[in-house]
């Protein structure tokens, strides 16, 4: 038998059916077409055609028909076969009809990110730290706009409201294959984090699709909703999508440590900093890409305002994590899961890669609360603002070449019309807060 035959074989006596092909849009919708097991040949050869002007970001006429190439080593299983039929899922390449990958393939930008990283010798890990809210539903299954519990980092029992079915998304995701390192109540009201153990990172891109829809699912059974929007209470933490980052060498080192170096990191960990520090602002709009985004940047929050590092405090964009050896890491603090994590892997690393190709020494760590600096202060020690709003993220990856050239001219462009168009409705809107103060008064 084959390979595909074999696997063939596997899944219909695992009494598979359907066969889920999944990717992702340019904006980090996940998408899925089920196809039958007897057209397994068909779904294997990347024959299974869809309507791309039908998909945010491959609105272009020549682009409208499109193929989807599955990737084995995707393959899985999950649990909510009861509700549709037994399915086996797959994460696809997007492909022209002629078998050319789609440039909107937001699976194949960050696939040549890393070519560009191996052409370099070296892979990128990515360690995710998963961030959501659970809320309680009404009748109509809507999310009711309030904290579901009043408890906050690391408490549990019965006041923790979501312990529960926290643990259950825990359990599913450990049937799935993950590696889990640490699931708790999170800080704001009714938030929840669950952090999975690193992975090569196309590997680590798909995963975080996967724990989505896993953390989705188990909170519909349960009655719930679970949100991944950025910031849904002003007042309390937001959602991050914290990206821990190493670059290891083809034998199997992290090259980001350093034994001999003061602090343990090494020149290529210092300079991948800089690139990261460099690029912050162009990336904006990919790691922090709604409207909503930047209402979680703000101080006071543990989320970063500044382009900074630091090995010790959670106001810095990059933050040096204190384990050495094998587990040396530089955190990105700044994406929240809003955000696409291909492009986001894919602008991060060429970023990093670019700063140690010209040994970008980055400003000097940052020691204390960047927050409770002067501007002065600020300026001093090179620490730059953070886009304070999307039209301004915008308006730097326009401006970003190194960023444009990772994506591509037409995902680039495409990415920035779909979030420009958003901008400019958020913009538009005359919002409560606006009539509340200034309706009465003026
Ligand atoms: N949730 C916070 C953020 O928005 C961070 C809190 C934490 O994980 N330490 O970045
Ligand atoms: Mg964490
Ligand atoms: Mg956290
Ligand atoms: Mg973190």
């Amino acid at each position: 038998l084959s390979g595909n035959e074999q696997i063939r074989e596997k899944l219909i006596s695992r009494k598979i059916e359907f066969i889920g092909l999944q990717f992702t849009d340019l904006l980090g919708s996940v998408k899925t077409v089920y196809a039958h097991m007897d057209e397994f040949e068909t779904i294997m050869a990347g024959k299974t055609m869809f309507d791309g002007s039908s998909v945010k970001g491959f609105a272009r006429v020549e682009q409208s028909e499109l193929r989807l190439m599955p990737d084995l080593s995707t393959l899985r299983v999950d649990a909510f076969e009861a509700e549709r039929g037994r399915v086996a899922y797959m994460y696809c390449d997007v492909l022209r009809p002629g078998g050319e990958t789609a440039e909107c393939c937001s699976r194949s930008i960050l696939k040549r990110a890393l070519k560009e990283a191996a052409r370099l010798g070296c892979r990128l890990n990515v360690g995710l730290e998963g961030e959501f809210f659970l809320f309680e539903t009404n009748e109509l299954g809507e999310p009711i706009r309030k904290a579901h519990d009043e408890v906050g980092y690391f408490d549990g029992g019965p006041a923790d409201r979501g312990e529960r079915t926290r643990m259950e998304i825990a359990s599913e995701m450990k049937r799935q294959g993950f590696m889990l390192e640490a699931v708790h109540h999170e800080v704001a009201h009714g938030q929840h984090e669950i952090d999975f153990k690193y992975g090569e990172a196309l590997t680590a891109a798909d995963r975080w699709m996967t724990f989505r829809q896993i953390v989705k699912h188990v909170a519909h059974r349960n009655g719930l909703h679970a949100s991944f929007m950025p910031k849904p209470f002003a007042g309390q933490n937001g959602n991050a999508m914290h990206c821990n980052q190493s670059l290891q060498s083809t034998d199997g080192v992290n090259v980001f440590f350093d034994n001999g170096s003061p602090d343990g990191l090494s020149d290529t960990a210092r300079y991948y900093i800089g690139g990261l520090l460099k690029h912050a602002r162009g990336m904006a709009a990919i790691s922090n890409p709604i409207v909503n985004s930047y209402k979680r940047l703000l101080p006071g929050y543990e989320a970063p305002t500044h382009i900074a590092w630091s090995s010790s405090n959670r106001t810095a964009l990059v933050r040096i994590p204190s384990a050495r050896g094998g587990g040396t890491r530089v955190e990105l603090r700044t994406p929240d899961p809003a955000a696409n994590p291909y492009l986001v892997f894919a602008v991060m690393l060429r970023a990093g890669l670019e700063g140690v190709a010209s040994r970008l020494e980055p400003p000097e760590e940052a020691a204390g609360n960047i927050h409770r600096m002067s501007a002065e202060e600020r300026d001093k020690a090179r620490i730059g603002r953070y886009p304070r709003d999307l039209h301004e993220a915008l308006d730097e990856m326009r401006g970003d070449e190194l960023i444009r050239e990772t994506l591509g001219p037409a995902a680039f462009e495409m990415y920035i019309s779909l979030k420009q168009q958003e901008a400019d409705e958020y913009a538009a809107v005359v919002h409560a807060w606006e009539t509340d103060r200034y309706l009465g008064r003026l």
